[in-house]
């Protein structure tokens, strides 16, 4: 069994989570998650161009695991590509740095650090506040249950 297995940090939660090519009824498509590990690999080393020294540094891990990692990632979107797959992006061994939070009567979004509690909506004083990286952390925590049972 492999020692304590690190959490990769990551910056904040994605903005879309589920792709599908045009034109295929769902049921005939086949699935692929990519984690959500593997895009913040992906948007550090290829949508913002990082060395994968600095971009294992962002995430809190080894450039050997970074670099694993971000190959993975590539893997999984080439494969959804060329084999037209839905493409859904959640799950992973993940800590957020921020997070998104909505508000959900006035429709405000602002992005904070994760580890600050905010309870009223600073622009309209409301606490119907929805964390959308507690979303993916509540997601991952019902896999883990999943995963226990079988
Ligand atoms: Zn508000």
């Amino acid at each position: 069994m492999p020692g304590p297995y690190r959490r990769r940090r990551v910056f904040q939660p994605p903005n879309f989570v589920n792709f599908k090519p045009s034109g295929i009824p769902r049921r005939a498509l086949k699935m692929i998650t990519l984690a959500v590990d593997e895009y913040e690999a992906i948007r550090l080393a290829d949508y913002n161009g990082l060395d994968h020294t600095q971009a294992a540094e962002n995430m809190g891990i080894s450039r050997p695991t970074f670099s694993r990692l971000v190959e993975k990632a590539r893997n999984k979107i080439a494969q959804a590509l060329v084999d037209g797959m839905e493409l859904i992006v959640e799950g992973g061994n993940i800590e957020f740095a921020n997070t998104r939070r909505r508000c959900l009567d006035c429709g405000d979004e602002y992005l904070s650090p994760y580890s600050e509690k905010i309870n009223d909506c600073p622009e309209c004083g409301s606490d119907n506040i929805e964390d959308i990286a507690d979303n993916f952390i509540k997601k991952k925590n019902n896999e883990n249950k999943r995963g226990d049972n079988v």
